[in-house]
């Protein structure tokens, strides 16, 4: 089987030869997947991060800072990579002002970064200041399939939140598609949800907003897939390698003249002594000592990372549980436990998702 990393050595000339053919190379559904070795000796780190979230949604908001503005962008909770472009874009459009350039952006994480691109692209001078840099920010960790999961409550949210949270999640989309490919690490690769129960909402229910955002659904046959699943449904999403994409739009910042100070800050005093007139606030969970917002709290996600195959370029969820076939890893995760501060490895999680995944792997057909 051809896989998204032979494709580039194939050339163009032989891609464009046949639309079809392009077709099956994109979408392996057709040929054989190769399954992954789980294995606690192909163990090469396993990460720990704390998704900020609040149960009403992601904070997209302005507010005086005395003689300055400040407006918020936080909260993103298991969607911040994805949703970053989008908030960023909302964030960007609240708060730019074309007569007063100069803009300090708190946070470097992909929130922080996205708003500081957009801040750039309208000419704003950008100063980015952060306690830490990639590679050393919860969104480094993050999985990251482009899908915004875990973002808010339901019956926790109000209308407007959800109409901000379509139209950046819409933004986002098209944006990352800008970045396909080797240089920020951003790939289409296919998503196979497995299920003992017909997935009937799952990734977008068929009359919500979000579904034209989910590419290429199907529900298979059992003849066309090998897992020991009675229900599998496929889909097409983004995949982001988040070490390389942030540390290639970390550069961009950089590039277009921005500036990055490594500093941190301990209340909301300190950020009037800015020179900068307007302020955006970036700084994810962190938000909630900052600006007293008792909303927030962590959700803690613990990933065993297992050697690379280059062979496996898909994904596989069920049952909350994850693989995700990254180039720089195999991602397992699945671990939501809310209010959580612990950034330290369980090693009961890493056994449970070696488990589970040996199952899922061990019972494919070959
Ligand atoms: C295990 C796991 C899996 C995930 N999977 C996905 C996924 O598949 N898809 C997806 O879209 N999202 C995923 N996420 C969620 C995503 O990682 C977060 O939503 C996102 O990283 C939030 O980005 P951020 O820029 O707001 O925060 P961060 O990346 O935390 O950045 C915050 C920045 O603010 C700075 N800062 C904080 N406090 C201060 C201070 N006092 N002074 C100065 N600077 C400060 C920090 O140093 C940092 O630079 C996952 C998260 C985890 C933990």
């Amino acid at each position: 089987m051809h896989t998204r990393r032979t494709i580039a050595a194939l050339g163009a000339a032989t891609i464009a030869s046949s639309c079809a053919t392009a077709r099956n190379l994109l979408h392996p559904s057709r040929g054989r997947l190769a399954p992954v070795h789980v294995a606690a000796e192909r163990i090469i780190r396993v990460d720990v991060g704390l998704r900020p979230y609040r149960a009403s949604g992601f904070r997209v908001e302005r507010e005086v800072l005395g003689e300055k503005a400040l407006i918020h962008n936080y909260g993103h909770g298991g969607g911040g990579i994805t949703l970053s472009w989008g908030t960023a874009k909302l964030a960007v459009d609240l708060g730019y002002d074309g007569g007063k350039p100069d803009c300090a952006v708190i946070g470097c994480g992909a929130v922080g970064m996205a708003t500081a691109r957009l801040l750039q692209e309208r000419g704003a001078r950008v100063r980015i200041y952060a306690r830490d840099l990639p590679p050393n920010t919860t969104s480094d960790v993050a999985g990251a399939q482009w899908w915004p999961s875990s973002v808010f409550h339901t019956p926790e949210v109000r209308p407007q939140f959800l109409e901000q949270y379509y139209t950046a999640a819409h933004f986002a989309f098209r944006r990352y598609q800008t970045f396909v490919g080797d240089v920020y690490g951003v790939s289409w690769e296919a998503n196979y949800s497995l299920s003992d129960t017909p997935t009937t909402t799952y990734p977008a229910r068929e009359d919500s907003p979000m579904r034209d955002l989910v590419i290429n659904q199907q529900d298979l046959a059992p003849h066309e897939h090998p897992f020991a699943a009675r229900y599998v449904r496929r889909f097409d999403t983004m995949m982001i390698e988040t070490p390389l994409y942030l540390r290639r739009i970390e550069a961009d910042v950089r590039e277009a003249g921005g500036e990055i100070v490594v500093r941190e800050f301990h209340d909301v005093a300190e950020l009037r002594t800015l020179p900068e007139q307007t302020i955006f606030n970036c700084t994810g969970l962190a938000a909630g000592r900052l600006f007293g917002d008792t909303t927030i709290e962590p959700v803690r996600g613990q990933l065993v990372i297992l050697e690379p195959q280059a062979e496996v370029d898909y994904n596989v969820l069920r049952d909350g549980d994850y693989m995700f076939g990254r180039r720089d890893g195999i991602v397992l995760g699945g671990t939501f436990q809310h209010g959580n501060w612990s950034t330290e490895p369980d090693p009961e999680v890493t056994q449970r998702l070696l488990r589970h995944h040996q199952e899922i792997f061990g019972a494919m057909r070959q």
